[in-house]
């Protein structure tokens, strides 16, 4: 029987041995990941689990009775695919498989790691450094007004911290979201009590205090950096494993690396999408969920299969559902369900008269039925998919 490494305990990783497991596989099976934590989702740490409404969001495996090998602790600092083996800070470890699946890091501000007071949000023991900083009602500027950044602020709002986010776009959202969603969507912040400043940058982090490069000066007790994060690849470097200008190990559409039995799949992996023409660097759950599911039976042998998914996403903020289904280019024609300005709406995106993509806000049916149509492909009516009244159904 073989033997499969998992490098990375996070969602992709316990995904994958999970998905093993069911898919029949009944050799050997190792789980590694760095953190001492048992294995955790992170999708509360920015909600729940801030604000102390759960103390913890361990995913609900038991790895014992499923037979994995879960060595937490040890993490993998290089791989050497000629010998089939992974070196780990505790000794090397052989495989006959390996998946791997050791998700992203966050993009720090230089300049300020491991300044006193300045915070990143992706591990359990970030959210638990955080929640004093919201239990003290501290002033607290937030950089970055993504969807980090957005959930962190609805969450410090909601403990009654006073908080300023610091934008270097002219609009929240901008590397994701075009121009006309980014209004209402900045309009969400100052609603629910937060200061966002846009086109600002930091010049430094002070005492008590950012410095704006415009030579404001805003008090701040805690910083909470959210801009973006990078696949957590540096430990492959020199493996021969083929990596992207993004840091992705960059897989092929059956979610292979360029190492023979080697495998990559969640934040960590970029893939190439026939549907959307163009290699994809997913940094969202459902990816993590589903790309697993092909990878155990691309391991497992039988007719490869292909991983080509519909992105999806959701946000939780400021009070509101925040779903995303599909992908859609600059070039796409928008189309609105419903006013921007109120609790409710929905935007569709549209390619030859096709739905390629939908942002759903508090509009759960719209993203049920878009999901089917955009993964069909079907056309849309534009003047009946204007019309919230009107379920979206293909024309
Ligand atoms: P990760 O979850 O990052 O797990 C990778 C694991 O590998 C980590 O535990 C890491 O410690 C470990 N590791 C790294 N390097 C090594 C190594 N060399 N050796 C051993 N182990 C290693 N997505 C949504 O769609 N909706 C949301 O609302 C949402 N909210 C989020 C909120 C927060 C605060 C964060 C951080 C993310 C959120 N996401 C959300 C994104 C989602 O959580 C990620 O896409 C998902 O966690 C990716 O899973 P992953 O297993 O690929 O990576």
């Amino acid at each position: 029987q073989k033997r499969i490494v998992v490098v990375g305990a996070g969602m992709a990783g316990v995904q994958t041995a999970v998905a093993l497991r069911e898919q029949g596989f009944r050799g050997s099976l190792v789980l590694l990941g760095a953190e001492r934590h048992p294995p955790y989702d992170r999708p509360p740490l920015s909600k729940a689990v801030l604000l102390g409404k759960a103390e913890g969001s361990a995913f609900d495996v038991d790895f014992e009775a499923l037979g994995v090998d879960l060595r937490l602790g040890t993490e993998a600092v290089g791989v050497r695919p000629a010998d089939h083996e992974i070196d780990t800070v505790r000794g090397a470890v052989p495989y006959d498989a390996l998946v791997l699946a050791t998700g992203a890091h966050p993009v720090t501000l230089p300049g300020t790691v491991g300044a006193p007071g300045v915070h990143l949000l992706r591990t359990l023991d970030d959210a638990h450094r955080l929640r004093p900083v919201l239990d003290a009602q501290s002033d607290v500027v937030v950089v970055g007004a993504g969807w980090i950044g957005a959930e962190f602020t609805t969450a410090a709002r909601e403990a009654g911290c006073r908080v300023t986010v610091v934008e270097a776009a002219d609009r929240p959202l901008a590397g994701t979201m075009p121009a006309g969603i980014a209004g209402p969507m900045a309009a969400w912040y100052t609603e629910g009590g937060a200061e966002l400043l846009t086109q600002a940058r930091v010049a430094a982090v002070e005492p008590g205090a950012v410095l704006l490069a415009d030579g404001r000066r805003v008090p701040a007790g805690a910083v909470v950096v959210g801009i973006g994060a990078r696949p957590a690849t540096a430990w492959l470097e020199g493996s021969g494993i083929a990596l992207g200008p993004d840091g992705s190990v960059t897989a092929d559409a059956h979610l292979r690396t360029s190492a023979p039995d080697v495998y990559a799949v969640g934040d960590c992996a970029s893939f190439p999408s026939r549907r959307y023409g163009r290699r994809l660097l997913v940094h969202h759950w459902d990816n993590a969920l589903q790309g697993p599911r092909a990878v155990a039976a691309n391991i497992l042998g039988g007719t490869p299969l292909v991983y080509d998914p519909v992105p999806y996403f959701w946000s939780e903020q400021f009070g509101r559902f925040v779903q995303y289904i599909g992908h859609h280019a600059d070039a796409d024609s928008m189309i609105w369900r419903g006013d921007a300005a109120g609790p409710s709406w929905s935007v569709c995106w549209l390619r030859d008269g096709a739905l390629v993509a939908l942002l759903a806000v508090g509009r759960a049916r719209d993203l049920a039925q878009g999901r089917k149509l955009v993964e069909a492909g079907a056309a849309l009516d534009p003047v009946l998919a204007a019309d919230p009244s009107v379920p979206l159904k293909a024309a």
